[in-house]
């Protein structure tokens, strides 16, 4: 049997750079040769063991890569071929799925959820794709792995909750939260049509890359109060759709304040414990917003729009790759990631 390099969870506090057997294509399924993969916000909480997954299981969602296996019945792609698969790897063929909510597949929250959650993940040397046919995207040639390194999960979820919260053109909106996701939000809210966006986060640095990428106004909530700032902003209005892109209860709640009646609160972000509807800031339910959430889409037609968009050079995410790792390096890119030093927004890992 050959043996591979993995980042293997094996208990809260470590992620270790581990030996497993190389995966195997059953039927339907394929063998990605990974090429380039990234750590994820969410890859921190399995570390700290904030989010539970079984001990010994290969971490990662997001991978590109070359078609290494194709299973029986795999049919339309040949080996050798440049793909991506998202974080998100739906059927394709269940109900949920063919009704749309793909992320959800099988009919139970974050059913689509599979990579590094209930199979092995991609930050490993070869990862096994389930349900090929629906899932690997061809990458469009010229397209290096770091252009479409953020397609799988960061692109695809930002964006999401910019089209999700159905901003029109025209439209104000606001971004609680500048990380990775919400950096997103806000390139996909200038895709979208917003006339104006306004974005909030503490980090200096992560406000300047949100201007880069189409924030009209950054508040640095050390400084100022962003509701306060958001009503002035838009002289008592409130922005129209607000994108929750952290997961706490005071985000949330900001996003409810800074909202104007009918407007949408579009979420993001993982919660825990219990999340708060104050009456007053939800108008005592008589307010006519809409809450809506997304998990990042998957499958392999949101991969081919989403590098669409970026071979169509509508929008640079390069900027995000902020550093570069090795996979041997693997403990290293999730202590620097894990305490966001040095600036880190995303590591591309290159096994
Ligand atoms: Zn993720
Ligand atoms: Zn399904």
């Amino acid at each position: 049997m050959s043996m591979m390099n993995a980042a293997v969870f094996t208990g809260p506090g470590r992620i270790v750079l581990g030996r497993k057997p190389k995966p195997v294509a059953g039927p339907g399924e394929a063998v990605i040769k990974v090429t380039m993969t990234t750590i994820c916000g969410t890859d921190v909480h399995i570390l700290k063991g904030e989010y539970p997954v079984e001990p010994g299981l290969t971490i990662g969602h997001e991978p590109v890569g070359i078609i290494d296996q194709l299973g029986a019945g795999v049919t339309g792609y040949s080996l050798g071929q440049r793909v991506i698969a998202g974080a998100i790897t739906p059927c394709g063929q269940c109900h949920t799925c063919l009704d749309g909510h793909m992320a959800q597949c099988g009919g139970h929250a974050i059913g689509g959820w599979r990579f590094g959650n209930t199979i092995d993940g991609c930050q490993a040397e070869y990862v096994k794709v389930p349900h090929a046919m629906a899932n690997l995207a061809l990458i469009p040639d010229g397209l290096t792995d770091e252009q479409v390194l953020m397609c799988p999960d960061i692109m695809s979820t930002g964006f999401g909750g910019a089209e999700n919260g159905a901003i029109r053109l025209g439209d104000t909106v606001a971004v609680f939260a500048q990380g990775p996701i919400g950096l997103c939000a806000t390139a996909g809210a200038r895709l979208r049509g917003a006339s104006r966006i306004i974005v909030v986060d503490g980090v200096p640095e992560r406000l300047a890359m949100a201007r880069r990428l189409g924030a009209d106004e950054t508040i640095d909530f050390h400084e100022a109060d962003p509701v306060e700032q958001i009503m002035r902003l838009t002289n008592g209005a409130g922005a129209d759709v607000c994108i929750e892109a952290l997961g706490t209860q005071q985000t949330f709640e900001s996003c409810l304040r800074a909202l104007k009646p009918g407007g949408t609160l579009s979420s993001l972000g993982v919660y825990s414990g219990k999340l708060g509807l104050p009456a007053d800031a939800f108008a005592a339910g008589l307010g006519d917003h809409r809450i809506v959430t997304t998990l990042c889409p998957g499958g392999k037609e949101r991969m081919r729009r989403l590098m669409n968009v970026v071979a169509s050079r509508r929008v640079d995410l390069g900027p995000l790759v902020t550093h570069r790792f090795r996979l041997e390096e693997i403990e290293l890119a999730y202590d620097l990631f894990a305490n966001q030093r040095d600036g880190v927004l995303k590591v591309a890992i290159t096994p």
